[in-house]
Formats: structure tokens, C-alpha cells, sequence
């Protein structure tokens, strides 16, 4: 029978969830396509607050790669805008040109942000914070500017400005009443919240209305109603969202506030369906992700014809601040009103509130400050409409003596553990006995709990470890290559070497993985470790890359490519720069722009072009997508600059033309400077080398993106020679010792300088194995650009078919 035609307008959290619960329910009843103004595949929007405050990566809140669309045979287009629904036709329209039918639809458009309509709001540098491109921009202005102003003290103003903070501007949060989080703190929880990130840095402007943004082309001030005026190099606005319905109403679907739909998410149009904060679902639509899984499952089932019981019923909502050192949770009514009563504990000296409010005997709402872990407790006992009249004593307003085990044993089964996926400690309690599981990574991948903004993580641990006993601490000390196996990644390397293994298909069947395919996630690690241990005889698989890495070039957010070729050293010549000029001219290459590694990248080349624009260029790949090394930057050095002691350029030279092309667990980047005034910026690479008189020092473990860390001195050295050998002897080593994925700066906090230094400094033998090793993996490294162009079926197979790759359609 014909597979249903499922399309689903905006590839956002929501939408998303809504396709893995139909895929749960029947995974073979559609033929499903996703459209996606975003040039992302899925990600955790809830988690760029952790991204901006330095507590995790854009790579790392992907909540779906492209390959797991690929395996589920979904086709998605990103950097696509439906434009237009044809509810008589039954198709939709793009603002590329496409008409794609459907038997069902489903609008998952999400809000867009509210801006303030200020004089001076269409300034450069005032923004919003909603998505990558936001956060991107955030952490761009502080690289280069000071002071930043965050209109709204409201949640995501209040992640947003720590996030500003830790990214070193001076920030001052506006705010138009006399209290933050009023729509989730009373006044004392508001005032005690204010005093914590007063201590952090912050600085408030309370009760200040915003009168314009001032400034030539770039913001340089704001200035008040009340005449005050503030200097700011940047301004977000984070003063709430709106439904994004314009695509809904225009093609004729009743809307209100959001898309209107009933129990079963269901609009007023046949077969379309509307789920997330574009919904109003009786008269109310959400802000936060925890209704918006509940609606997903209630379409879910309707959609597969399974039974849907009384559908979505509406939600209940709770909040938590994402910012580290202040624990605030609110949920349900926390303002006093004539008919309800509350119960207070204030603790001023331990920096704890905690309040209750009461209706006829039953919790209706609480707000907790500087000790949040009852509040799923709390969320489940407003949740279930708790009778608190027979309770001998509230527990729960006690301070917190950090005993997690009896916590969760007084727990009962319907308490939510996880907030925002409505996740309970019975779930978890029965995942965990009847699917065997073993680890928090394995709770989240089967039930979702943690999988949001992560921080019921602990309290998922605790209740794993209650379930498991003893045999828990044996099993989590281990972190897995990921669901498919229960092996470590040193495990999984130990057993390749150990059983000569040589190919995935052959780890996976060997070693007992649980799926026979793998995932996206250990396929590309153990094709990696093969390559590693096997340097010579392995042949790499291209189909286990990320696909940036299969294509040899990064996708960007319109879905053309960008191009960089080698540049050793940063160092170009004439003829160089006239062929990129005119190979630009001859594809119309829309922006050509220096890198930060002194490199020449050409942006929106179409993706049909790739190929022969690598031709033409005839240069050798620049490896700007791969994790290999990238560039090493080098300052001028001795030959010109007057300060310069040591010839860096050259020596910049010699180790890109080294270690290029090389396979690493992740990118890597070098710099040489030649004087300690470091103008190539070595302190902050994988590797950086700073010259002085006779002498190089070289510096391990830096690194410049949203995990700052400056580099350590790893040992001095009087030669090139011995830069060389050592050099090697340190990638070697963290090729073999460092997981896949891992940055030398979180390798080296793991196992430690010390450590590194007892292996390649002063254990002589095995510095040389290191090294040996190092020039056998050196061998047999082939330019892939030179190869794909060489190669018309390979060619034909990335550039030419378009099933190949989901992310650049
Ligand atoms: C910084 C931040 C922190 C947050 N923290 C929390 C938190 O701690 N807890 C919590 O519960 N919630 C939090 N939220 C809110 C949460 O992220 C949202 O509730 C959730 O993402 C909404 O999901 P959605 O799918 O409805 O919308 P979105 O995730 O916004 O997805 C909608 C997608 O549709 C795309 N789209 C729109 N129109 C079209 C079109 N015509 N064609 C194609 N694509 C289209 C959009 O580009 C977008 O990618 C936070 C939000 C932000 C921004
Ligand atoms: S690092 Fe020193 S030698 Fe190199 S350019 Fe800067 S000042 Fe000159």
C-alpha cells in the first residue's frame, strides 16, 4: 500500500518530537518531509542558554543529525521557508520555487521574538536571542566589543546576560518593572534572585522604560524614558515571543493568538495539524517545551489511527533558570490571592525561599530559591491535585541535606523526575528493569528524561542508582561510544587492535553491538579508530563521516558550500591570488572573506560548482570542514618584524606541510608566533609556539572558541628539529589516547599536563614509538580534492545526486 505523504512545516523541537513519536507509533505509514527555515538539522533550542554561558557547544545540542534523518528516510530541506499551504491542491509551497503534496500536514512554526518597535531597533548589532545565529552573534560582538545592554529581566534575559558575562562584556540588564521574573517569582524570590546575580556582575536597571537605540550605523547607547542614557555595544532583546502564525493565517486556517486546534491538534482545516508555541490550544499557547511533548504524542496517535484517548488536555507549567549558582524553580500559581494560603520557609543566612501555595487543601503553586530539588516533588503534587491536609509534616520545606538516595526512595512513582518531558520516577524505574539499563545516557535515549534542559540529570542518576544498588557505580564509571554498544571508546580501540580488527561492520558483529548498522554517532568514531590503529591497510569509509567531512566542504546555512584552500603558513602569493579572483568571477562567488586562520575561504559556491571550482582552483584542500589539522597561523617573524627573534613563517610552513591531512579525534589548530608578543595568537591553539632568543616554547591544550582555555607550557626546546619531533610525538599521542570528538583542551583536563609530559618528555622509548608511529600514519595521506575531481563516480555520487545528502537540498 502507498505510503501517506506526511509533511511537516518547521524542523524545530516540537515538530520534530511530533515525527519521533509517529515514528514510534508506526514508523511505516509516511512518507515524511521536512522543511526547515533554519540551516540546522534539530537542536535543543532551550540549551543555547548553556552555549552562551561556556557550558557546551552548537555541535553538542543537536538533538537529531542528519543521519538520523537519512536512516529514518526522511528528506529534509533546511534553509527552506514554506511560504504557502494549498489547502485544495494538498500542497505546500517554498520560497525556493518547490510544490510538494501532502496527505497530511502538520505547522510546527514556533514564535519569532518579540521586538520592541524602538527608534534605532534596525541598528546593527541589536538582536534577539532565539537561535544559533543569535548566540553566534553574541559570542562574535564580545570578541570585539565591551558593554552590552539586555532588555527584559525575564528568563531568557536574565541566561542571556550571564551567558554575556561569561563571555567577559560588562552587562546591564533593563527591565520595565519593579521586580525580575514576575511571571514565575513573587517578590521576595525576585528580590533575593536580584541580589545573587548583583554578586555575580550583573547590573540592573529596574523600572527603566527603553525610549531608543542610538548610534550611527551600530549601536553605541541606549537611552530611557527617565532621561538616563547607557553606553552598549550590543542590545538583545529578550522581551517575549510571538506565535509565528503568518503562514497558517495567510492560507486561510482560523487563527487567534496561535493556530487554533482542538484536543487532538487539529486545526479547522482537513489533515492539517498544528503543534508547539505557534498552537493555541483553549485559548492558551506555550512557551516552554514541556506541553508542547504532550501535544506531539496526543497528534502522534491521532494521526496513526491509534487511540487517542481524550488528547491533549493542556499543561501545567514549571520553570527553571538555567544559570549556574542560582537554583530557582517555579510552578503552577505563586502569586497570593484572596482564596489561597502559603506556606513560607526564608532563610536568609543559607540564601534559601521556599514557598507554598495552598487552595482548599491542595498545592496549587510553588516557588523555590537557592534549593530547588523538591520542586518535581511539588510539580507532581500540583500536577495531581495532592490532598496536604493528612500530611503530618511538609518534608519538602526543609533544607535539603543532599542525600539523594532518600530522596528519591521517598519518591513516589508518578513524580515527574523530568519537568520539561513529563518523565516520572515510575518511567525511569521501569525502563531501567525491563530494557536493562545501565547508564544516564541510556535512561535519556530511551525515555527522554534529561534530554531537555538537562538539569533533572542528577536526580535521573539518583534514581538509576536507587534502581541499580551496587551494581551501579561499576557500570556508569563507564562512558559508552554511545547505545549501540556497552563498550568505552578504550575499550573498543583495545579490542581492535587486540582482534586485528579491520573493518566496522566487523567491530560492530565482533563486538556485539547492539544494532547491526550502528549509528551516526559510532560509526564515524570507529572508522576512526580503524584508521588510527591501521594506518596503512585501512581504507577509510567515507559513508561513516559527518557529512561536511563526506563532501569535503562545510554547508552552509543557505545549503551552498564554502571552499578554502591550503594556504601554508597563511603565506600567498600573486599568482595564488589572481586564480582565486578569477575563479570567483567565473562562479560567482558571493563573499570571499579572510579566516580567522589567515586563510582565504570562498562562501556560497553552488553545490553543483564544488567540484569544479577545486579544479580550477587546482590547490590542495584546506581541510577548513575536517578533523585533521586546519591551519597553522603564523606571525611575520624575524625577517620582517623588528621584535622577531625566531623565523616563524617558516616554521609555520613546515608543520602544516607535515601534519596536513592528518586524522585527528578532532580539528586541531596551530599557531607560531616569533616573540612572546604572540601576535599569531599561539597561547590559545591545540599547539602554539612562541619563540624566543635561541629557543621555541611550545604550549599545549589552548583553545579560542566558547570553551576559552588558555595553552600550557608543555616544554621549551632550542630547535625546528625538536619542535618537529616533539610536535609529533604530542599528536600521536592524543590520536591515540584521546576518545573521538574530544578537543586536546578536554583531553588534556582529563588525563593532565603531568601525564602528557612523563609520556613524550621523559619516557625516551616511547616518545620515539610515538614518533615512528606518527611517520607511518604520515604516509598514504591523499589530497581529496584532487582524488573526487579525478574520480566521475564519485563526483557524480556527492555533487551530482541529490539523495545523497539531506542537509544542502
Ligand atoms: C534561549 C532559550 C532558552 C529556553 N529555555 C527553555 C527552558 O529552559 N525550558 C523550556 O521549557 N523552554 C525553553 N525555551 C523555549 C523552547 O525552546 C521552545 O518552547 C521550543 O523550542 C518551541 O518549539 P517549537 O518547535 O514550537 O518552535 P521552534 O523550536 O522555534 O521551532 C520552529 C522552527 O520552525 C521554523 N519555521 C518557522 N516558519 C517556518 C516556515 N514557514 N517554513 C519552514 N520552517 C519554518 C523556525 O525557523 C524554527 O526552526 C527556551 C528558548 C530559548 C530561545
Ligand atoms: S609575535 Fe613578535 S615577532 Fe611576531 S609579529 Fe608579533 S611582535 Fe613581531
Amino acid at each position: 500500500m502507498a505510503k501517506r505523504k506526511l509533511v511537516l512545516v518547521g524542523n524545530g523541537m516540537a515538530g520534530v518530537r511530533t515525527i519521533e513519536e509517529i515514528l514510534k507509533e508506526d514508523k511505516d505509514r509516511f512518507e515524511i518531509t521536512i522543511f526547515g527555515s533554519e540551516p540546522h538539522p534539530n537542536y535543543n533550542r532551550i540549551l543555547l542558554s548553556s552555549v552562551l554561558q561556556g557550558d557546551t557547544t552548537v555541535d553538542d545540542i543537536v538533538l537529531n543529525s542528519y543521519e538520523w534523518y537519512e536512516e529514518n528516510n526522511i528528506t529534509l530541506y533546511t534553509g527552506e521557508t514554506v511560504e504557502k499551504i494549498n489547502s485544495d491542491k494538498k500542497t505546500v509551497l517554498t520560497d525556493k520555487g518547490q510544490e510538494v503534496p501532502y496527505d497530511d500536514l502538520i505547522i510546527a512554526t514556533g514564535s519569532n521574538p518579540f521586538m520592541l518597535p524602538l527608534p534605532g531597533a534596525d541598528k546593527k548589532g541589536v538582536i534577539a536571542f532565539r537561535d544559533i545565529e543569535d548566540c553566534e552573534a553574541m559570542i562574535d560582538a564580545s570578541e570585539n566589543y565591551e558593554r552590552a545592554v539586555v532588555i527584559g529581566g525575564g528568563l531568557l534575559g536574565l541566561e542571556a546576560a550571564r551567558g554575556l558575562l561569561n563571555l567577559g562584556m560588562e552587562v546591564d540588564v533593563v527591565h520595565i518593572l519593579d521586580h525580575l521574573m514576575e511571571r514565575q517569582l513573587d517578590q521576595t524570590g525576585s528580590k533575593m534572585l536580584k541580589e545573587e546575580l548583583e554578586a555575580q556582575g550583573m547590573n540592573f536597571l529596574m523600572e527603566h522604560g527603553t525610549e531608543a537605540i542610538l548610534g550611527k550605523d551600530r549601536v553605541n547607547k541606549v537611552s530611557f524614558k527617565n532621561g538616563k542614557v547607557v553606553k552598549a555595544d550590543l542590545v538583545v532583546m529578550a522581551v517575549g515571543i510571538k506565535p509565528n502564525i503568518s503562514l497558517a493565517k495567510e492560507s486561510g486556517i482560523t487563527t487567534n493568538r496561535g493556530i487554533v486546534v482542538d484536543d487532538y491538534m487539529q486545526t479547522d482545516v482537513p489533515d492539517i495539524y498544528a503543534v508547539g508555541e505557534c498552537a493555541e490550544h483553549r485559548e492558551l499557547v506555550y512557551g516552554l517545551v514541556a506541553p508542547l511533548w504532550d501535544q506531539g504524542k496526543a497528534l502522534a496517535k491521532k494521526i496513526c489511527e491509534k487511540d487517542a484517548g481524550a488528547g491533549y488536555q493542556g499543561s501545567i507549567l514549571s520553570t527553571k533558570l538555567k544559570v549556574s549558582g542560582v537554583d530557582v524553580f517555579s510552578a503552577g500559581e505563586f502569586v497570593d490571592s484572596p482564596d489561597t494560603k502559603a506556606i513560607r520557609v526564608q532563610d536568609e543566612f543559607e540564601r534559601i525561599y521556599k514557598k507554598i501555595v495552598v487552595r482548599d487543601n491542595r498545592i496549587v503553586g510553588a516557588v523555590l530559591f537557592g534549593d530547588t530539588s523538591e520542586g518535581s516533588k511539588l510539580l507532581n503534587m500540583i500536577n495531581t491535585k495532592t490532598e496536604i491536609t493528612d500530611m503530618s509534616q511538609f518534608s519538602f520545606l526543609q533544607a535539603n541535606d543532599g542525600d539523594q538516595d532518600s530522596l528519591v526512595a521517598d519518591m513516589a512513582d508518578g513524580e515527574q523526575v523530568c519537568g520539561c518531558n513529563g518523565v516520572s520516577k515510575g518511567d525511569i524505574v521501569t525502563a531501567i528493569n525491563e530494557q536493562n539499563l545501565t547508564t544516564v545516557t541510556e535512561v535519556k535515549n530511551c525515555t527522554n528524561a534529561a534530554r531537555s534542559c538537562g538539569t533533572c540529570k542528577n536526580l535521573v542518576q539518583a534514581v538509576l542508582e536507587h534502581t541499580l544498588g551496587d551494581e551501579f557505580e561499576q557500570v556508569d564509571e563507564k562512558e559508552t561510544v554511545c547505545e549501540c554498544t556497552d563498550l568505552s571508546h578504550e575499550e573498543v580501540v583495545a579490542e581492535i587492535r587486540e582482534k586485528g580488527l579491520s573493518h566496522t561492520k566487523e567491530v560492530m558483529n565482533v563486538l556485539g553491538w547492539k544494532s547491526e548498522e550502528g549509528c551516526s554517532k559510532c560509526r564515524p568514531a570507529v572508522n576512526y579508530y580503524l584508521g588510527m590503529v591501521n594506518p596503512t591497510d585501512y581504507e577509510d569509509e567515507k559513508e561513516s563521516r559527518f557529512v561536511n567531512e563526506r563532501m569535503h566542504a562545510n554547508i552552509q546555512k543557505d545549503g551552498t558550500y564554502s571552499v578554502v584552500p591550503r594556504m601554508y603558513g597563511g603565506v600567498t602569493n600573486p599568482k595564488d591570488l589572481r586564480t582565486i579572483a578569477d575563479v570567483a568571477d567565473k562562479y560567482d562567488v558571493p563573499l570571499i572573506k579572510l579566516t580567522g586562520g589567515q586563510r582565504i575561504d570562498m562562501l556560497g559556491i553552488k553545490k553543483e560548482d564544488v567540484p569544479n571550482v577545486w579544479k580550477d582552483l587546482d590547490m590542495p584542500s584546506g581541510y577548513a570542514y575536517a578533523k585533521s589539522l586546519r591551519t597553522v597561523k603564523t606571525c611575520v617573524g624575524k625577517d620582517f618584524c623588528r621584535f622577531g627573534t625566531q623565523d616563524a613563517i617558516g616554521l609555520g610552513i613546515a608543520l602544516e606541510k607535515k601534519f596536513e591531512m592528518l586524522n585527528t579525534p578532532h580539528k586541531v589548530k596551530m599557531a607560531v608566533s616569533a616573540c612572546p608578543r604572540n601576535c599569531a595568537e599561539s597561547g590559545i591553539k591545540d599547539v602554539g609556539i612562541v619563540g624566543g632568543e635561541g629557543s621555541w616554547e611550545l604550549f599545549v591544550g589552548g583553545n579560542g572558541g566558547t570553551h576559552l582555555r588558555a595553552g600550557e607550557l608543555l616544554c621549551k626546546v632550542s630547535t625546528d628539529e625538536e619542535v618537529m619531533e616533539t610536535i609529533a610525538a604530542y599528536l600521536q599521542y592524543y590520536r591515540e589516547d584521546a576518545k573521538y570528538l574530544e578537543r586536546t583542551s578536554h583531553w588534556l583536563d582529563r588525563v593532565g599536563l603531568a601525564h602528557v609530559q612523563s609520556v613524550i618528555l621523559e619516557d625516551t622509548a616511547k616518545r620515539k614509538e610515538l614518533v615512528d608511529r606518527m611517520e607511518v600514519a604520515l604516509t598514504n595521506l591523499k589530497d581529496p580534492w584532487a582524488e573526487i575531481i579525478n574520480d566521475s563516480k564519485k563526483k557524480n555520487e556527492l555533487f551530482e545526486n541529490k539523495k545523497l545528502t539531506v542537509s544542502q537540498q
